[in-house]
């Protein structure tokens, strides 16, 4: 079977390691990204299942990211998990409303960041055919 890939975005190095190292135990194919900038040219090359995007981003937050991302027409279905040290009220709200398909707050459960993967991420062989670098 192919494995389900995922692409993250997060600046923190280890926070970027330590989604890389549980997606990857898991069974799923990675690719890390530690900036915004070349998300949605990546995300077209590598057809991901489905993106973790920090919110706390150097150049672009992950708020005005998430647009750029669903504009992209061959990347507009993949869902997308918001991770975010974000505290404030109002703010998981904000960033559902935005579109993406569910939140992680920082510092995340182990749990319930592999459920939340599993839950939302693209069935096996819905589209992707990149191979994925890890
Ligand atoms: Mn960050």
């Amino acid at each position: 079977m192919t494995k389900q890939t995922v692409m993250v975005i997060e600046d923190n190095h280890l926070n970027r390691k330590l989604f890389g190292d549980l997606l990857q135990v898991h069974g799923y194919e990675t690719v890390m990204l530690d900036t915004p900038l070349t998300a949605v040219e990546t995300a077209v090359r590598y057809m991901p299942d489905l993106i973790l995007m920090d919110i706390q981003l150097p150049e672009i937050s992950g708020l005005d990211l998430l647009p750029m991302l669903r504009a992209e027409p061959a990347i507009a279905h993949i869902p997308v998990v918001a991770v975010t040290a974000f505290a404030m009220k109002g703010d998981e709200e904000n960033i559902l409303s935005r579109g993406c398909c569910a939140y992680l707050a920082k510092p995340i459960s182990v749990a319930t960041f592999i459920s939340t993967v599993r839950r939302y991420i693209l069935p096996p062989g819905s589209g992707s055919t990149a191979t994925a670098v890890g």
